[in-house]
């Protein structure tokens, strides 16, 4: 009778800001959310897990299940296509789980674009410029070159903020987790994603 439509989550942010950290602890804390694992023609690289990190398929492999409108969204960066499979997605609405999506600003514009309904768009700032070069440095996993490569692109990605329903600026980890599990609440309880009221109301008014 409780039953709710997912939320679709997307979260945004210049590499560094701590949108890893934040999805992490997101998805430890609910059990009705999950990652959405986007299809990708790029080689893994070490550390990544197949079907975890992403689904990895050939470049005509991808073209075939794009053929079949299997994604929600795509996009061709570099030599590369990523794209978000749509049927795990729609199984996970349909089930009122919600499902996190770690990916761009032009993602974010092809799902808005998709699925308006069902999404909810948070963008995740450093609180300064400085900061963020901090955090990339002390990730150690990038060479310098990387990181002058992620600081120049930030910008970029900065700019388009304002396209999101909701800016963080990630300054204490826990405040963060704290404005993200506020919003996460109210989605989840607005009316058009409550299925279940129009029936109780229904039942409500006849008096059953
Ligand atoms: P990487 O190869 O470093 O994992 O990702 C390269 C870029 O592709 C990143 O900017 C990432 O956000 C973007 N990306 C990853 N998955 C998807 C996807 O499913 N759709 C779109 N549009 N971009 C994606």
């Amino acid at each position: 009778m409780s039953k709710r439509r997912g939320l679709m989550i997307v979260l945004s942010s210049p590499s560094g800001a701590g949108k890893t950290t934040l999805t992490r602890k997101l998805l430890a804390e609910n059990d009705d959310m999950q990652m959405s694992v986007s299809a990708t023609t790029r080689k893994p690289r070490t550390g990544e897990t197949p079907g975890k990190d992403y689904v990895f398929v050939s470049t005509a492999q991808f073209e075939e299940m794009l053929a079949d409108n299997a994604f929600l969204e795509y996009a061709k960066v570099f030599d590369n296509y990523y794209g978000t499979p749509a049927q795990p997605v729609q199984d996970a609405l349909a089930e009122g789980k919600d499902i996190i999506f770690d990916i761009d600003w032009q993602g974010a514009q092809q799902l808005t674009q998709a699925a308006a309904d069902d999404l909810v768009k948070i963008f995740i700032l450093p609180p300064s410029k400085v900061e963020l070069e901090r955090r990339l440095k002390s990730r150690a996993q990038d060479s310098a070159e990387t990181i002058a490569k992620r600081m120049s692109k930030s910008a970029g990605e900065i700019s388009h903020w304002a396209e999101y329903d909701y800016v963080i600026v990630n300054d204490d980890l826990s405040e963060s987790m704290d404005s993200i599990r506020a919003i996460v609440t109210a989605e989840r309880a607005k009316r058009k994603r409550q299925l279940w009221l129009g029936p109780f109301v229904n039942d409500l008014v006849q008096g059953r």
